[in-house]
């Protein structure tokens, strides 16, 4: 029986791993991969302590620093993907979490344990469109780091107002021959800087108020229909459609124990990142918390790693 199991190998989930074994919890970290969603990200400007660290650099550090204290405290369970967690009495009547997991190949294991951490962040939001799954990795795409330069020279379209679109549309206006931002609404979320740098650039053209209604193409995306509300529909000639339109938290797995938003995030006490089933907490994007940045999801699992502390030491 474990202390403790951290599910998530991303900023939450690694340093909740390092503070776990600094204060000697006998603890799993169970992730899918290490290092999380900005591991595409070309250059990150505010990790704090790195004024630039690209996301494959990010993922590495992390994985380097949770290695450190792999061993004694902390086991490290690498390519398992959590899909349930159970709740379970011993013979004495005390609670605990049986958390069952899969391997690339489909081989389960499963793991006891007194308390359980969340860190499962979330994937990409798929765009609503006719035909936008058909033309998935045929032109529409979910990453401009790893499928951008297919697109050199060509026109694209990003379709998003926060900060993910706008850094993909930085990154695409460097070598496409344009970009097409195409924002649901007036406003932006991402950061005003990088909006105004982004929209400054000579190759990029604003849409606001519109709503991409089909992608069009044979082998591969040739175009897409979009409306401008109270306008006619427009068809855009396009080669490539980037889609950042928010995520989706991983949180599937725990939904049957733990109270989630409409949208599936795990709603957290804030001060102290503990979910609605004492013994889980979450962290992260994962979680209902109103801002979701690296060094967040990282202070997240620090704050419930010390309550997780105070907790077992109590139970
Ligand atoms: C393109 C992009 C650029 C970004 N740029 C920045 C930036 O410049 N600065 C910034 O602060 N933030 C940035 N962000 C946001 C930042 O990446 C997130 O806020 C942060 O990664 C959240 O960390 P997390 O640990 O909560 O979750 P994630 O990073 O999402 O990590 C989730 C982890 O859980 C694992 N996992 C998921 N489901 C399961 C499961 N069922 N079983 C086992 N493991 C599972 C995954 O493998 C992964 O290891 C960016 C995001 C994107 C998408």
């Amino acid at each position: 029986m474990k202390d403790l199991i951290i599910i998530g190998g991303g900023p939450a989930g690694a340093g909740a791993a390092v503070y776990a074994a600094r204060k000697q919890l006998n603890s799993i970290l169970i992730a899918g991969e290490i290092g999380g969603q900005s591991t595409v990200s070309e250059d990150i400007l505010n990790w704090i302590g790195s004024p630039h660290i690209s996301g494959v650099n990010l993922a590495k550090s992390l994985e380097a620093h949770v290695n450190e204290y792999k061993g004694n405290f902390v086991e490290i369970k690498k390519g398992l993907w959590v899909y349930n967690i159970t709740k379970e009495k011993n013979a004495e009547g005390h609670e605990y979490f049986t958390v069952h997991t899969k391997n690339h190949s489909g081989a389960e294991e499963s793991f006891d344990t007194r308390t359980v951490l969340v860190t499962t962040g979330s994937i990409r939001r798929k765009l609503p469109a006719i035909d936008a799954n058909k033309f998935e990795h045929k032109g529409v795409t979910y990453c401009a780091s790893c499928d951008g330069p297919v697109f050199s020279g060509q026109d694209v379209v990003v379709v998003g107002g926060g900060n993910a679109a706008l850094e993909s549309a930085a990154q695409l206006l460097a070598y496409c021959k344009t970009v097409t931002l195409i924002n649901r609404t007036k406003n932006f979320k991402a950061d005003p800087v990088t909006v105004e740098k982004v929209l400054a650039h000579k190759n990029l053209t604003l849409i606001e108020n519109a709503t991409i209604t089909k992608v069009n193409g044979n082998a591969f995306v040739e175009s897409i229909d979009y409306v401008v509300e109270g306008q006619e529909p427009v068809t855009l000639p396009t080669a490539g459609v980037f889609v950042e339109i928010g995520q989706l938290p991983n949180t599937d797995f725990v939904k049957e124990l733990v109270d989630l938003t409409q949208f599936g995030n795990i709603i957290v006490d804030p001060m102290r990142q503990m979910s609605s089933m004492a013994g889980i907490w979450a962290a992260g994007d994962c979680t209902n918390g109103l801002y979701h940045q690296n060094n967040i999801a990282a202070g997240d699992a620090v704050k419930a790693l010390e309550d997780i502390y105070q907790w077992v030491k109590k139970n």
